[in-house]
């Protein structure tokens, strides 16, 4: 790989200065998602994209190129999954990582030492981990703020702030952040905003309409949706970003594997149905927890006494299936995950099978116990992933085990 140069590469490989909007347009996001950015493969009619477990590409003669020459800069399967997230995201590129810190580890690629970020105070442990424990370490800077408040964010602002980065709804809180209002605060000072995107994924929230950059995944979450493999996803609106993000990752080669990618175009299928079904029962999930005698708050955006329910109505065309909610006392909360059968106590959220987690020391252990505490993050906290199964088992086990 020595002639690398961005541009000499974008010639050779389809699809890498961004994707034919044409392919796509007309359909909807559930047509899109199951047929796929290239659908149909043309050569041999099958349904189910091929896997090219290839790690390099013969060349057909000298000076020539198939428009692949090595899987850490192009691989068929990968681009098919990463040009279907693209198309469904409204972006003009996507890219696939090996996993969500991997992909929030490549965007970071566009600060130079010196430079600042203001990110969202409630977010994933790991990505406040790797901000302030890693990146930290190379002269980047970092400031947490409630980005859900217009005034703290616009404390946060400093000459060199570079990138805005947004969770929202935020993890484990709930909160919601106005995405339109952040990016225009950003954009005035000349900052990029990038939004989390993985609890609603753009099957029921499109940062793109609302000014934002880039929009980051952890795939492992509801693009997956079973619970069996980790990815994660930069999408770019524009095709200025995709040149300094694409010889990040290919430099880095962090991106996913063939078989990974394929079992991620297949899981893209389902998104709608599942995302539909898991919503449903997490309308009915959240109604009962708030009639619990033994549970003391319930934060779910769907609930019209959210406090930002008005706010999600305006930017999302649904609610996801994240709950967290407190009980009276933290034995209860210890007991509920251990007694619970159908409902997993499990790390992770977005599949078909219903997790229960205990933030305070698994999602966001590494989260300083000041800043937990102002979160209100503690020992009595729980947060859970509605899964697809029936509503009614949801119910009956969650009920035993609260009792
Ligand atoms: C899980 C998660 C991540 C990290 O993704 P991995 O795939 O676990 O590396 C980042 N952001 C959010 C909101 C997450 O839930």
């Amino acid at each position: 790989m020595d002639d690398s140069s961005f541009k000499a590469m974008a010639a050779e490989i389809d699809g890498l200065l961004g994707i034919d909007e044409a392919r796509c347009s007309g359909l909807r996001t559930d047509s899109v998602a199951v047929r796929g950015y290239r659908g149909v493969d043309k050569d041999t009619g099958s349904i189910s994209f091929p896997i090219y477990q290839s790690a390099t590409f013969a060349h057909p003669a000298f000076g020539q190129s198939t428009g692949y020459c090595y899987s850490r800069c192009g691989n068929p399967t990968r681009l098919e999954l990463e040009n279907t997230i693209a198309a469904l995201e409204g972006g003009k590129k996507a890219m696939a990582f090996s996993s969500g810190m991997a992909a929030i580890s490549c965007l970071i690629k566009l600060m130079k030492s010196g430079d600042h970020a203001v990110v969202s105070d409630d977010l994933y442990g790991g990505t406040y981990r790797l901000f302030s424990q890693v990146f930290s370490q190379y002269g980047l800077e970092f400031t947490y703020a409630d980005l859900t408040d217009e005034a703290a964010l616009e404390a946060a602002f400093r000459p060199n702030t570079r990138l805005v980065f947004l969770e929202t709804p935020t993890n484990p809180m709930m909160k919601v952040a106005d995405i339109a209002a952040v990016a225009d605060a950003a954009h005035v000072h000349g900052a990029l905003l990038a939004v989390d995107n993985t609890f609603l994924t753009m099957y029921f929230q499109r940062p793109f309409d609302f000014g934002a950059d880039i929009v980051v995944y952890s795939g492992t979450k509801y693009l997956c949706g079973h619970n069996d493999v980790l990815s994660g996803f930069l999408v770019v609106r524009d095709e200025e970003l995709i040149e300094p993000l694409f010889n990040a990752a290919m430099s880095e080669g962090n991106q996913l594997a063939p078989f990974d990618s394929w079992l991620m175009i297949r899981s893209l299928k389902t998104l709608g149905v599942r995302l539909r079904q898991q919503e449903k029962n997490a309308l009915r999930i959240a109604e009962f927890l708030k009639s619990n005698p033994h549970v003391t708050e319930v934060h779910y955006v769907g609930s019209p006494d959210h406090p930002n329910y008005q706010r999600s109505l305006r930017q999302t065309t649904g609610f996801g299936a994240m709950i967290s909610f407190k009980t009276d006392t933290k034995q209860r909360a210890v007991d509920a995950l251990e007694r619970t059968k159908l409902v997993l106590f499990a790390e992770s959220l977005g599949g078909a099978e219903s997790l229960m987690t205990y933030p305070l020391v698994q999602t966001h252990g590494s989260i300083p116990a000041e800043m937990r505490d102002a979160l209100g993050i503690d020992e009595r906290l729980l947060r859970l992933s509605v899964g697809i199964e029936d509503v009614e088992d949801l119910l009956a086990d969650l009920e035993q085990a609260l009792a």
